[in-house]
């Protein structure tokens, strides 16, 4: 029965791409089985999780909400996914997104857009975007339909859906969960992370999660700590930095307030407030907008209508009528888009200018947190620059793009960072807390989030 009601909800607010209820029950029959039998159970034993639609699940459709991968089945199970259901969660479906997770508010889907679960008030009915690109990982959790889900966060994906949502996620320290299985958007900056309710859940998945694959040439070969365990809200001894660079023109009132209120409770836990400077934080944004594009334009060479989902084929044309006819109807508006700014800034004439350019700001903006690093333990931000907004309501790519401004500067340094709910803003509407960390640490900032719940 609840699962029935939980499909009608997933229904309304089109979270999930696919359902795969028999999936979830086989983890709860073996967890059943497993308590019967007096067996110590595992950690996510029978927990039904979601499965953003981004991570290779054997034999079940992956689509990264494109068109062009419709269809397809993969012969194999991402890491990330394989580690989950060794862990015994199962899974309830494969959730919705940005195409190729490229958005911030799940608008790019080919299977349609997610509606969050928020209104605006009493009697709103303005449907609003569940942030993105995990935008059905958010939806879903935030509607309770699932406890925990699997996001990916490659400028901020599972940071501002968390904050539009009301609820927590965190993306771990570049390299730490296998990028194996996991459709590329942009590999250096690419990175799986649980999102749940509470950050005791996160810490739970994340264990989960974590761990060197030699499958993946950036994964981390080094232990995955015990996070769970090391939870702790006392922040005696700790620092935190208030990055003076975050405080930027046309940031809202209330996103202030709310960074005010997150100090205070900073502090109330035992932490020391110290101001810090990342001055090369208003770079980091045009310089993500040139790096993901540039690797995104390769990673997407691959779907030519030949090895994946959909291909395009009129009697009597050649091979590369077919790949052009295949990607012009496969891939949606914003994904082309990123291909076009890629090629553009990768080709010979340019390169210096625009792609070598926003890899030198990349080692500025890296220098800038290894600097921070000498002051203070963590770093306090918020993590959107607004609360969710109605979905059509952002219709110009680069407002769309400038909604990450907080997120992107923490995903090319590749530290870990984290977003907790904060409060509500005067329309109700849940806002998010940033906490940033030292590469490794996602127990202090775990901690802090801790502190802040
Ligand atoms: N919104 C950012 C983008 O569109 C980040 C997306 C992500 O982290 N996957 O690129």
């Amino acid at each position: 029965e609840a699962f029935n009601t939980a499909v009608a909800g997933a229904d309304a607010l089109n979270a999930f791409i696919v359902k795969t209820p028999e999936h979830a029950l086989a983890a709860a029959d073996a967890a059943d089985k497993a308590r019967a039998a007096g067996e110590t159970l595992k950690p996510l034993a029978g927990v039904p999780i979601g499965m953003k639609d981004l991570f290779a699940t054997k034999g079940v459709q992956t689509t990264a909400a494109s068109h062009i991968l419709e269809g397809f089945k993969p012969e194999y199970e991402s890491t990330v996914s394989h580690k989950l259901w060794g862990a015994g969660a199962g899974m309830l479906g494969k959730l919705n997104l940005d195409q190729f997770a490229m958005g911030s508010s799940n608008e790019t889907s080919y299977f349609g857009n997610v509606i969050s679960p928020w209104r605006r008030g009493e009697g709103d009915t303005t449907p609003l975007a569940p942030g993105g690109s995990s935008g059905g990982s958010s939806a879903a959790i935030a509607a309770r339909l699932c406890p925990a889900a699997t996001g990916t966060d490659t400028g901020g994906s599972i940071r501002q859906p968390a904050a539009f949502t009301g609820i927590s996620g965190i993306k771990p320290t570049y390299g730490r969960c296998s990028r194996w299985g996991v459709v590329a958007f942009a590999s250096s900056l690419d990175q799986p992370g649980p999102m749940a309710h509470d950050v005791r859940d996160c810490a739970i998945m994340l264990e989960a999660m974590a761990g060197f694959d030699p499958r993946d040439s950036t994964s981390l070969d080094m232990a995955v700590p015990k996070w769970e365990a090391g939870l702790s809200a006392d922040l005696r001894g700790k620092r935190v930095g208030i990055p003076a660079e975050y405080r930027m023109d046309g940031t809202p009132a209330e996103i202030e307030a709310l960074w005010q209120q997150g100090i205070a409770w900073l502090k109330d836990a035992g932490a020391e407030i110290v101001e810090v400077s990342l001055p090369h934080t208003k770079y980091a944004l045009p310089a993500y907008y040139i790096i993901a594009p540039a690797e995104a334009s390769s990673n997407l060479a691959r779907y030519d209508g030949v090895r994946y989902g959909l291909r395009e084929l009129a009697e009597g044309q050649n091979l590369q009528e077919m790949y052009a006819a295949t990607r012009a109807a496969g891939f949606g508006d914003e994904v082309k888009r990123r291909i076009l700014i890629g090629t553009y800034v990768l080709s010979a004439g340019f390169y210096d200018a625009y792609y070598t350019q926003a890899q030198k700001v990349r080692t500025l903006i890296a220098r800038d947190f290894d600097n921070a690093w000498s002051q203070c333990d963590l770093l306090l931000t918020p993590t959107a620059p607004s609360a969710a907004f109605g979905l059509g309501e952002k219709v110009d790519p680069l407002a769309m793009y400038l909604n990450d401004v907080f997120t992107v500067p923490a995903s090319l340094a590749g530290v870990p960072a984290m977003s907790v709910p904060g409060g509500l803003d005067s329309a109700g509407l849940p806002l998010g807390l940033q906490i940033i960390g030292k590469p490794f640490d996602e127990q202090g900032v775990l901690n802090a989030g801790l502190a802040l719940e």
